[in-house]
Order: structure tokens, then C-alpha cells, then sequence
């Protein structure tokens, strides 16, 4: 790194940011190297249409490199002490952090985010997933256990060997820190297959990191899905994949996984439920759609609000204060301070989300209302949406029923308290739920009920370090972010026994 200019040098974070890319363009991060890939392909800025810059198009042999140098860095850092691991990543989060505003700036162009409202947020909370992992050293704990009085029996966690982390574009930057750190903390190297549509900032954590950590320890691969995350996925080495991404991707990384019998985790899709009751406080509730929707995200989330059932005696006064809150978002350049939504991250998925719209606004009971104004001059107007709320539709309806990972949510009244847990239920995913109630009991009932691995109530929160996270259903399998996900998604655990003569 020693050709970028330091982040405390006084230097414009634009042209860090622009330092950044010029380092990283077509290159992957392979035992400690910036390491050019033969072939390319073109990085879109969504926000001005044009291409931000190239990115590495790998195949199985940058996948094979990658894979062979976390494999012969493993043995060494398995035997460095967790807690010595443990402070090279929370050095680590403190680089980062210096480094924040020029890679949310690379954030905010490869993704369309907007910096103030998105990426700088994703940037803290990326390196409080290091600083709080890498505190987690010492908990890399065994048992003893009762046995018989003539053996000491005992269990122990060991790291599992080269773990393939396999990313979506949307929150980049958080979601590879949720695999890498417990990963790296727990004494496994890592490979991770950035996300083709947004990897600079991916590889700008990765070289800071890999400022603190041996070569080969943690390495990146840019290539598409089929030639280079599938090859990681069937690569003899990898002991364990982990990825966050589709559930149709998630169903081939499984079967990838289950033809070698290795552990995978999933965190994939959803269609979360935000049940408002009739009790509620109307203004935290609203807040609590927009904040729960994502809606500053353009909705690009896993755990948006997509499904809101609002009690029907205040249905309509949290139809119309949404929307006056949602009129008032500033949609515009990701950059420019006074944005607060910026665009959908590429044509592809803004088409997707165009085809739910087309439903919707072709369904005769349906009422589509877009909300906010549409970006003027200084960007290219293609990728932005407005923020959109669908009312009455018919519950069997696909806007209803699945992910449209846009800013788009459906709106339902609601009468009989069992009948909208049911409706909510009503669903393949479980990844997320919120209850919006003043009553304790309903609260607690209604947190038992709901089929998500994520629930709240009253607030609205997105993962959080040290929460444990995960879905339920079609949203996929295990946990991250926190001890437990740690110690049984990147250790095992041996028994050994040991008889006393
Ligand atoms: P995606 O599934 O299309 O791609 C995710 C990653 O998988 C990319 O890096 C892609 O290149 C790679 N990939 C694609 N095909 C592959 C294959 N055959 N083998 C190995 N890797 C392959 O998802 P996306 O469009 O990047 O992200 C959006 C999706 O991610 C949404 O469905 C969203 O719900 C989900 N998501 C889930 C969470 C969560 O925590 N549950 C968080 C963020 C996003």
C-alpha cells in the first residue's frame, strides 16, 4: 500500500478514493500481492451510467492461486495465538476507520448508496465487526466433561482450514466482515469472491487488513458467479463455505457443499413482516417503516419491511404520514451530502424491480403510489426509483409474496390479531419480523409467534455486532455475527479423553 497517500495526509478523500481505484483496478488480492487477473470486466458507477473502472474476471486458476496460498498460510496462523490473531484484526478496524471516508466514497460509486445516509454508516459498522471479533480470542474455549473418574476428557475448538466467503453487492463491506472475522479470530484463512458488481471497496478493507495480517492469510477473487465463485465453491481445499447472497445461488452453493459434505452457511432472501398495532405510537412507527424498509438503501436489503400489515383504526393516517415522510426523501447524486436515497445498484436489478411495478400497477384492485421526486441534473437518471407503496393489493399477488429487493413495499390493513400473525407467517422466508405495540403482552405473544430468526419489537434495527443473525425457512442456515456464530459456524470441536493410567 505503500503507493497511496496516507488518509491523515490532508489529501481530498476524493482523490484517495480515486488512489483506491487506480490500485485496484483488474487485480485480485492473492498471498499478500496485488496480483492483475489476465482477463476484465467493466465496474459500473450507477449513479453517472459510465463506467466506474474494471474489475478482475477470474476463472478456476486465480481461484486455484488463491486457494493454494490461504491453504499453505493455514498451518502457521492456526498456531499464532488467538488472542495475538485477535489484536491484528482489531488493528485492522482502527485502519480502517482511518481510512473511512475515501472507501465510503468507492462504496458510494460502485453501489449508487448514498455516503451520508448509507456508506458511512457501513464503514463503522464494518470495523466494529473486526474490533469486536478480534476481541473474541480468548472465548475459543473447550469443556470438560464428566466422563468416568479415571479420565480427564476434554473438548477442543480448532479452525476449520480455508473458508470460501462468497458476498453480495448490497452491503458489501459489513456482510465480509460478518465471514472474515470470526473466520480470521478463529484461526482460518480465508478466500472471498467479491461481488463482480461492487468489489473495490471490498478490496480496499481487504488491503488494509492484509496490512496486519501474513500473506496468504486473507485473499480476494473478482470474477462472475459461474467462473470464479463456483470453482471456490468445488475446490478440494475449501473446508467450509459461507455466503450471503440469492436463494437460487444459495440452493447451488448448497448442493456444491453437500457433493463434498462440507459445512456451508446461507444467509439469503427474505419478505419481512412489520405488524403495526392499534395501540401504537403513529410518529416512531412511521420512522420505524422507512428505518425498516430500507428505504435509503432503495429498499436493497434482506431484511427490509416489505410486508407492513397496519392495524385498520390507523391504517390510514400511517398511509398518509408515510408517505409525507417518503415525499420529503432527497433522491439524488450518492455523493452529494444532501442525499438521502440514491440508486438501484444495476440495470438488471432495476429491471427486476420494474417487473414487480409493472404487476402492480397492472392489478385492477391495486393502488401504486410513488413518493418523492426524481433526481434532475448531475446524474444519469437511469438507475434511480422512487420509493413506492402498494396498497389493497391481492395477497396471493408475487409483490405480496416474494423479494423484490427494491423500494417497494406493500401496505395491508389489518382487523383479527391471529389472523395478521398467520398472514405474516404466511411466507417460505423467515429471516426478519417487527411488532409495533405498547402492550407487553401482545409484544411477547406475537415474538413467540413469528417464523423469523430476527425479531423486534418497536424498533427496527439492521444486524447488529455481537446479535446473533440468521433466517429462518428459505432464508437460509446458521448464524453470524456474534460468539456463537464464531465457535459453530468457523471451529469444530474434538473430544479427547485422556485415561489417567
Ligand atoms: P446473488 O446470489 O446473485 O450473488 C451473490 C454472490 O454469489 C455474488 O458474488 C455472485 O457472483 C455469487 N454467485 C453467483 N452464482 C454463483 C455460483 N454458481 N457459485 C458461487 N457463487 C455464485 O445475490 P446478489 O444479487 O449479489 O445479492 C442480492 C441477494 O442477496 C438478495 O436475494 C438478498 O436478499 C440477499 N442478501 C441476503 C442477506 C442476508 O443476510 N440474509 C444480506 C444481503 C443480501
Amino acid at each position: 500500500m505503500t503507493d497511496l497517500p496516507a488518509a491523515d495526509s490532508g489529501a481530498d478523500p476524493s482523490d484517495l478514493a480515486a488512489a483506491w481505484l487506480a490500485r485496484l483496478e483488474g487485480v485480485n488480492l492473492i498471498d499478500g500481492a496485488v496480483v492483475p487477473a489476465a482477463e476484465t470486466l467493466e465496474v459500473l458507477e450507477p449513479a453517472q451510467m459510465r463506467a466506474l473502472g474494471r474489475t478482475a474476471a477470474s476463472g478456476a486458476a486465480e481461484v486455484e492461486a488463491a486457494v493454494a496460498a490461504a491453504k499453505a498460510a493455514g498451518e502457521a496462523w492456526a498456531e499464532t495465538p488467538a488472542r495475538d490473531r485477535g489484536r491484528a484484526v482489531q488493528a485492522a478496524a482502527r485502519a480502517l476507520m482511518a481510512e473511512a471516508e475515501p472507501l465510503a466514497r468507492l462504496l458510494a460509486r460502485e453501489t449508487g448508496k448514498a455516503i451520508r445516509t448509507e456508506c458511512r454508516g457501513e464503514l463503522a459498522v464494518a470495523a466494529d465487526l473486526l474490533e469486536m471479533f478480534g476481541g473474541l480470542g480468548s472465548e475459543l474455549k473447550g469443556e470438560t466433561l464428566p466422563f468416568r473418574p479415571d479420565t480427564f476428557a476434554v473438548t477442543t475448538r480448532e479452525p476449520l482450514g480455508v473458508i470460501a466467503a462468497i458476498l453480495p453487492w448490497n452491503v458489501p463491506l459489513v456482510l465480509m466482515m460478518l465471514k472474515i472475522a470470526p473466520a480470521l479470530v478463529a484461526g482460518n484463512t480465508v478466500v472471498v469472491k467479491a461481488a463482480e458488481v461492487a468489489p473495490f471497496a471490498t478490496l480496499a478493507a481487504a488491503e488494509i487488513l492484509n496490512a496486519h495480517l501474513p500473506p496468504g492469510v486473507l485473499n480476494v477473487v473478482v470474477g462472475t458467479g459461474p467462473d470464479c465463485g463456483q470453482p471456490l465453491c468445488d475446490h478440494p481445499d475449501v473446508a467450509k463455505i459461507t455466503f450471503t447472497g440469492s436463494e437460487k445461488v444459495g440452493e447451488t452453493i448448497h448442493a456444491a457443499a453437500a457433493r463434498r459434505l462440507i459445512p456451508v452457511s446461507l444467509e439469503l432472501g427474505g419478505k419481512s413482516p412489520m405488524i403495526v398495532c392499534d395501540d401504537v405510537d403513529l410518529d416512531r412507527a412511521i420512522d420505524g417503516a422507512v428505518t425498516g424498509m430500507r428505504f435509503t438503501r432503495a429498499g436493497q436489503s434482506c431484511t427490509a419491511a416489505s410486508r407492513l400489515y397496519v392495524h385498520r383504526s390507523v391504517y390510514e393516517p400511517f398511509v398518509a404520514g408515510l408517505r409525507a415522510r417518503l415525499d420529503a426523501l432527497v433522491i439524488g447524486d450518492p455523493l452529494d451530502e444532501a442525499t438521502d436515497v440514491g440508486t438501484i445498484v444495476s440495470p438488471a436489478q432495476k429491471a427486476t424491480v420494474e417487473r414487480y411495478l409493472s404487476l402492480a400497477d397492472a392489478a385492477p384492485e391495486a393502488e401504486v403510489i410513488r413518493c418523492g421526486a426524481l433526481p434532475g441534473t448531475g446524474v444519469a437518471p437511469d438507475l434511480f426509483l422512487q420509493p413506492t407503496l402498494i396498497l389493497h393489493i391481492d395477497a396471493a399477488s408475487p409483490v405480496v409474496r416474494e423479494e423484490i429487493f427494491g423500494p417497494v413495499t406493500v401496505i395491508q390493513p389489518w382487523d383479527d390479531w391471529d389472523a395478521v400473525l398467520e398472514q405474516a407467517n404466511d411466507t417460505t422466508y423467515g429471516l426478519a419480523a417487527s411488532i409495533w405495540t405498547r402492550d407487553l403482552s401482545r409484544a411477547l405473544k406475537g415474538t413467540k409467534a413469528l417464523n423469523a430468526g430476527f425479531v423486534q419489537v418497536n424498533a427496527g434495527f439492521t444486524i447488529q455486532p455481537n446479535l446473533s443473525y440468521g433466517g429462518f425457512g428459505r432464508s437460509g442456515l446458521g448464524k453470524e455475527a456474534s460468539l456463537e456464530s464464531m465457535l459453530e459456524h468457523f471451529t469444530r470441536k474434538k473430544t479427547v479423553i485422556m485415561a489417567m493410567d
